[in-house]
């Protein structure tokens, strides 16, 4: 990993980070204090370890970690924290002329020129779109035709599980927010045994050229989650991971919760963000991830009208969640010793489930990128899991990830828009990694009856996620 000090950025960070950081501290929080009771204490070993804490920080003192590898460039963990002076940015290595299309993608179209967007045709950044738009009447209208029969399912309100008791009482809505419920149309693991489905959410940003620098070295391939409003404000570097054989997918527009909003709100999230990646690399994905995994049966079924398949992380039980955390650091939710130690028990996880693996990783800030490129990444390699797009991981071609280069051949459409779901039991599905326990069940009591669901640790889950409900309020 190269830093070019003769390169500063000067970077504005989004206006979505401070509604984004409530979310993230609501669903996070808890599940940070639940990896800190389970979490084995590993012995400080001489590649990293982790002795950082600080009073600031939630992580209770007896987080730690031990790491089979990490990047001779790494940044210092003592400087992955909160409140750290923003780094120089790298340049992306390369721009691409309209036309040109990217390797391993067999008959893409032509790469648009990202200088020809015009920002006032979009909806305003990080704010739902508004769904009177010509656009948004035209989506709804195509949903409606889709033949796809959309449940009549009340949105929830802000403030997750305890604030919306009846929802959460209410199984058939398969509500993975409280419970962990997936269907088989969720991809949510990969099929072979150490095999990691690599993700990156809520990008692009200043910090995505360094993580697309690193995997470039090490001739690695990921998805990318993309937010609309930042593939606005970064076509290049939108364009850059696209033609670097990377997965691009959708994250939704704004980065809601997905629950709490109408039908036609929910289209007008993925409808835009569906058309500002057509518009900057020529391709629609057809792959999506709802913002912290915030879907029910409801959102699925807009999703499979209007062509995506949603992606979730692997979760195996209440406690055991693909969670690095690493969102957190930035806001100082969390420390970089939490989040090695979260990734140490999914690593110990990993090793007992008979399914690969996705996790929850971002590239929205430059703590999280540098825990990746300095740490959890190097790591991974040293334990020679297979690392791959998620498109791959089960066991399709890149080209299978958009509508127009998906020949059909391995991956028929179930709606008109071109949907990638899977069918009942395929690899990927919930249902071909139920004997991990990720099974499509919606009750939270199966969840934690795994050989590692101690009682002490599911009545701390109870407790803090009462603790969570009350700052939930009070945000
Ligand atoms: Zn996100």
């Amino acid at each position: 990993m190269k830093l070019s000090t003769s390169t500063v950025v000067s970077v504005v960070l989004p206006a979505l980070v401070s509604a984004h950081d409530i979310h993230h501290t609501r669903y996070h929080a808890r599940q940070a204090a639940v990896a800190a009771v389970s979490s084995a204490a590993g012995a400080p070993t001489v590649a990293a370890s982790g002795s950082l804490t600080s009073a600031a920080l939630s992580a209770p003192p007896t987080a730690s970690f031990s790491l089979m590898s990490s990047n001779p460039n790494a940044v210092p963990l003592s400087s992955i924290a909160s409140g750290v002076p923003t780094q120089a940015t790298v340049p992306l290595d390369t721009t691409y002329q309209a036309g040109a299309t990217p390797t391993g993608v067999s008959s893409a179209p032509g790469l648009p020129n990202p200088s020809s967007l015009v920002i006032s045709s979009y909806p305003p950044l990080d704010k739902v779109p508004p769904t009177d738009s010509p656009e948004v009447q035209q989506w709804i209208q195509e949903v409606a035709n889709s033949g796809v029969t959309i449940p009549n399912i009340t949105a929830t309100v802000a403030g997750g599980c305890p604030a919306n008791p009846e929802a959460v009482s209410d199984s058939s809505r398969c509500w993975w927010t409280c419970g962990g419920c997936t269907r088989n149309t969720d991809i949510v693991s990969c099929p072979d045994k150490l095999t990691w489905g690599l993700t990156y959410d809520d990008g692009p940003s200043p910090y995505t050229p360094t993580l697309l620098n690193y995997l470039d070295e090490q001739s690695l391939k990921s998805t990318f989650f993309v937010v609309g409003s930042r593939a606005l404000s970064y076509p290049a570097t939108l364009q850059a991971e696209y033609m670097g054989g990377h997965q691009i997918a959708v994250h939704t527009w704004s980065h809601p919760d997905m629950t709490t909003l109408s039908n036609e709100e929910i289209i007008a999230e993925l409808g835009w963000t569906k058309k500002i990646i057509k518009d900057v690399t020529g391709v629609t994905p057809n792959m999506m991830r709802p913002p912290y995994g915030d879907i029910d049966d409801r959102v699925r079924a807009i999703c499979t009208a209007m062509g995506l398949t949603p992606v979730i992380w692997t979760r195996i039980s209440a406690t055991s969640t693909f969670d690095t955390g690493d969102y957190d650091i930035a806001g100082g939710i969390t420390s970089v010793t939490q989040v090695l130690a979260n990734w140490e028990n999914i690593l110990g996880n990993v090793s007992v489930i008979d399914t690969g693996f996705i996790v929850l990783e971002h590239d929205l800030f430059q703590q999280s990128v540098d825990v990746a490129t300095g740490y959890i990444l190097p790591d991974a390699l040293a334990h020679k899991f297979t690392i791959e797009p998620v498109v791959n991981c089960v066991n399709k071609p890149l080209s299978d990830a958009y509508i127009e280069t998906n020949d059909n051949s391995t991956d028929p459409p179930l709606a008109s828009g071109g949907s990638a779901t899977l069918s009942s039991g395929a690899p990927g599905s919930a249902e071909a990694t139920s004997k991990a326990g990720s099974n499509s069940s919606s009750s939270a009591t199966a969840m934690v009856s795994t050989p590692k669901g101690l009682g002490l640790v599911a009545l701390t889950t109870a407790i803090v996620s009462l603790l969570g409900g009350t700052a939930a309020t009070l945000l």
